[in-house]
């Protein structure tokens, strides 16, 4: 049973317009008040709290996720910096934020200062309508990977 109070563990109810996948062990998505287009979290399916938490399978399989995630957003925002961010304070359940930082966000809000962002940047519509564009690229690098025979395949070019 999720537990009741975990926020992560509520995004197992998200909407399907904020999903980017959903597999057996993790899932991402459009976290609620986290609503910046090209933010997502990256969370354990299960509620496992802190990195430390992760059994075996998850510790194996997390960067491959956190790549296909990260490689996706890249493809569809163009930024020039896609963050992965895993504070564990305030959530414990594991996840981590995956952030694309635009050509737009100015030098003072880079790198930390980009949390900055989220009083006016959250935008939910927006947010879905990027997280449906991240779905069909998170989905074509894994059938890329299925038709290399299982490789990791790179960036596409073009
Ligand atoms: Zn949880």
């Amino acid at each position: 049973m999720p537990d009741q109070e975990c926020l992560i563990c509520s995004m197992e109810e998200s909407d399907p317009e904020s999903r980017v996948f959903a597999d057996d062990l993790w899932a991402a998505e459009v976290a609620p008040g986290f609503e910046v287009p090209g933010w997502f979290f990256l969370r354990t399916r299960r509620h496992a709290e802190k990195l430390t938490g992760l059994d075996g399978a998850e510790t194996e399989t997390f960067g491959r996720h956190a790549h296909d995630l990260v490689s996706a957003v890249e493809r569809v925002t163009g930024s020039p910096a896609v963050y992965l961010l895993s504070f564990g304070e305030n959530y414990r359940h594991f996840h981590a934020l995956v952030a694309a930082r635009g050509d737009q966000v100015p030098a003072g809000t880079r790198g930390w200062g980009l949390i900055g962002l989220l009083p006016e940047g959250r935008d939910l519509p927006a947010a879905q309508a990027l997280a449906g564009k991240v779905r069909t690229a998170y989905e074509e690098i894994l059938r890329g990977r299925e038709r290399a025979g299982g490789r990791v395949s790179g960036p596409k070019s073009g």
